[in-house]
């Protein structure tokens, strides 16, 4: 039987995030609330989708605004009247449109949900169904605060049960972020894995002389060390290093990843399906780098609760987001303080445990989501 999609909603909304990660003074790029959009596809069987975009200007170049404008205004036309379980053939009918990855995915989000909720299925199941338990390991990041201030957000956050540690680096003279690295693996012990996370901010010079002396803190991979334009300056830091090195912002499209393996630029690829314009992307670029022989790892654009859920799907349905080697960034419904979802992931102990419900397995309270609304 025919389905077909009536009308779709943004709405956007404001979400404040805990100041757990430490008392950063200069944001540092870090954001202390999250502007997103909700989406909303209605059909004709009166099943609902939900989806999310959670673009920032920093990262993907998006805007709330912007997201809820091309959605509104060039995309969501595009799908009014179409079968929202045609899903390959409803992103196609967007593709003519450049960019806008996180507003690509927050659609194709809910599509999944529709088509899950109509088999009453989880999305997982949709992926081809689980190949670990639906418990993830989390990696905690510690903003780039003072030597002191690292050290205690990561004794705490281990205490509580975080056995990965992500540090923020590159903001700060190489020497300064040295004597953080030092005073955060001395108290966190031998045991806790120490990753870093440099957002591009070293030159190729840097990036190469800070790995050398990571070495002897025993740091797991060393995090996009350098611009995520240059991906032969990533390619001379992981020749000239033993630490593994992992692409994140260099990684957006599949071309992307094509380019970044060809070159030898990375050993792990970040992924999330925002970053990618969607699932189907992120299976896609994660298939190629499992016969490339790169592994990959769920990273973050700080997402609330709708796209956690779609970034822990992925998790635990594909077999090369290896998250036993690389503990997921899904640290979104932790960080985030408020939220409208009865149920969605959970997080306890430095554990993300997913939903089971069909779909995203995320039902929203229409209540709470008013409560968070926000003209922008
Ligand atoms: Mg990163």
């Amino acid at each position: 039987m025919v389905m077909k999609i009536t009308a779709i909603e943004t709405i956007p909304v404001r979400i404040g995030v805990d100041r757990r990660v430490g008392h950063v003074r200069d944001t540092k790029g870090f954001r202390f609330t999250s502007n997103i959009v909700v989406l909303k596809v209605h059909t004709d069987a009166g099943i609902e989708g939900i989806g999310e975009v959670n673009g920032s200007p920093d990262w993907s170049g998006e805007t709330c605004l912007g997201a809820k404008a091309v959605i509104d205004q060039h995309l969501a036309p595009k799908l009014i009247g179409e079968d929202p379980r045609r899903i390959r053939h409803c992103m196609s009918r967007l593709s003519k449109t450049f960019g806008n990855p996180f507003a690509m995915a927050g659609l194709e989000m809910a599509l999944f949900d529709i088509l899950g909720k109509s088999l009453n299925a989880p999305l997982y199941q949709l992926l081809g169904g689980t190949v670990r338990p639906l418990e993830l390991p989390l990696r905690f990041p510690v903003m780039p605060v003072g030597p002191q201030e690292s050290a205690e957000v990561a004794a705490r956050v281990v205490s509580e049960g975080f056995r990965t540690i992500k540090l923020k680096v590159g903001h700060d003279p190489l020497d300064y972020d040295l004597e953080r690295v030092r005073r955060v693996r001395e108290v966190i012990g031998p045991d806790v894995r120490l990753t870093v996370d440099a957002n591009g901010g070293w030159s190729v010079n840097e990036a190469i002389r800070a790995s050398h002396q990571l070495e002897q803190y025993n740091v797991a991979f060393v995090e996009q060390p350098v611009h995520r334009l240059d991906l032969d300056g990533l390619a001379r830091v992981r020749s000239q290093t033993r630490l593994p090195v992992m692409a994140d912002e260099s990684v957006f499209t599949m071309q992307d990843a094509i380019s970044c393996i060809q070159k030898g630029a990375a050993d792990i690829l970040s992924v999330y399906p925002g970053k990618h314009g969607g699932i189907l992307n992120t299976v896609a670029i994660v298939t190629y780098a499992e016969a490339a022989g790169v592994h990959c790892a769920i990273g973050s654009n700080l997402e609330w609760d709708i796209a956690s859920s779609a970034m822990a799907h992925l998790a635990v349905a594909l077999p090369n987001i290896t998250v036993e080697r690389y503990a997921a960034d899904i640290i979104g419904p932790f960080f985030h303080i408020e939220h409208a979802n009865t149920t969605g992931c959970s997080v306890s102990g430095g554990t993300l445990t997913l939903p089971q419900g069909p779909g995203l397995g995320v039902e929203l309270d229409a209540e709470r989501l008013r409560l968070v609304q926000h003209q922008p």
